[in-house]
């Protein structure tokens, strides 16, 4: 008997150079690590935290990963870096960001890990495109689903939808 591998949710997200062609490029490079179940649409959203850059273009997706959670944040660091990521500052500009927001119902609080990933429920560009894709998954710690964190996220930055990834 083995289970299924648990649910990965991944926010990805890019600023600089042709940001909906790193998201593709980034897509096509997870196909190859995990098995993607779900895309949300593309978005595009306002910069958190630091305000003078241009918008962002996000997307959530979902898949089923049997990696550890160390051994997936080390892929997704090396396809950050293979896709020319430069380390600078946290919600500084970038050619792709890819965040592990949860992995199954797993809490790790590790010096280069945490998941949940620790702002995902204060995000409009996290819980727009999860709810849309996923309104009934359930944060591990909070106990509330998608569709309830964003109800009760208050005033988020602005998300437009654009249009379906695929
Ligand atoms: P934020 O984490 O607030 O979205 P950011 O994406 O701009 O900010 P980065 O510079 O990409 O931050 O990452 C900083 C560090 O966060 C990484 O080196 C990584 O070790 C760590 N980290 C901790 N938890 C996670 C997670 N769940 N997913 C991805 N990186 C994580
Ligand atoms: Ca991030
Ligand atoms: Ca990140």
């Amino acid at each position: 008997m083995y289970s299924t591998a648990p649910l990965v949710v991944l926010g990805l997200g890019a600023n600089l150079g042709d940001p909906v062609g790193q998201l593709r490029e980034a897509v096509r490079r997870l196909r190859e690590l995990l098995r993607v179940e779900a895309i949300s649409s593309l978005y595009r959203t306002a910069p958190v935290g630091y305000a003078e850059q241009p918008d962002f273009y996000n997307l959530v997706c979902l898949a089923r990963s049997a990696l550890e959670p160390a051994a997936l944040l080390a892929e997704t660091q090396r396809i950050e870096r293979e896709m020319g990521r430069e380390r600078s500052f946290r919600n500084a500009p970038r050619a792709i960001d890819l965040d592990i927001l949860a992995m199954g119902d797993m809490v790790v609080d590790a010096a280069g890990l945490t998941l949940p990933h620790p702002r995902l429920h204060e995000r409009g560009f996290v819980l727009v495109p999860l709810a849309e894709i996923a309104p009934g998954w359930r944060h591990p710690i909070l106990r509330r689903t998608a569709a309830e964190l964003l109800a009760d996220a208050g005033e988020l930055e602005r998300v437009e939808r654009i249009q379906a990834f695929d």
